[in-house]
């Protein structure tokens, strides 16, 4: 096949007019066909438990859904899952830095004040449980992961450094491939200026 014959049989199997001419229609299919879209619509609203709604309700909107996504589906899997722990203010995240560095207990995070996703209630961690007992450490957590990520979520347990398997966050779409870093950067730039994280 010639070039404009490749381009009318993708024409063709895109549904777009045939005509043999790759313009902005037809690259907009194309795009639309094999770009995967970041943020999958999850409309779920229906609720879940009490307790993780209460951490629900602190994560900005866009995110509500996916968490309770997650719980409703993890529980069609058999697994009961809990939404634990979501947005942290600097503050809050700095007394978590304290711990185990200049306050007793041990090291739980190495991300100080607006160095975390949880700051911006973009992220979320859930917690596995065996009846109504917290499970730290599970296989399921693995699946838990799996449900999440084909949701649109990016799961903690893919992180090259501090694999963290309990953590789920919603990527904004303008944040595309950047850098953990270059997103927070972007993050406390867009909370200062009170341009919202999925603006
Ligand atoms: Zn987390």
């Amino acid at each position: 096949m010639n070039i404009p014959e490749v381009i009318r049989a993708i024409q063709t199997a895109l549904g777009v007019d045939v005509d043999g001419y790759a313009g902005p229609a037809t690259w907009q299919a194309v795009y639309d066909r094999i770009v995967p879209d970041a943020h999958p619509a999850i409309t779920t609203s229906d609720k879940v438990d009490d307790r993780s709604e209460k951490v629900i309700a602190t994560l900005l909107s866009e995110v509500q859904s996916y968490a309770r996504a997650l719980v409703t589906k993890a529980s069609a899997d058999g697994i009961t899952i809990k939404v634990i722990s979501g947005l942290r203010t600097y503050d809050e995240q700095n007394d978590l830095y304290a711990q185990g560095r200049t306050k007793p207990g041990k090291i739980v995070t190495n991300a100080r004040g607006g160095y975390s996703n949880h700051n911006f209630g973009i992220a979320f961690d859930v917690g596995v449980f065996e009846g109504s007992q917290y499970i730290d450490e599970s296989p399921k957590y693995k699946a838990v992961g799996a449900i999440g990520m084909d949701l649109g979520l990016e799961w903690g347990g893919n992180r090259k450094t501090i694999q963290d398997e309990p953590h789920f966050q919603l990527r904004p779409n303008w944040a595309g491939d950047l850098s953990e870093g270059d997103m927070l950067a972007e993050l406390r730039s867009r909370k200062e200026s009170g341009e919202g994280a999925y603006a």
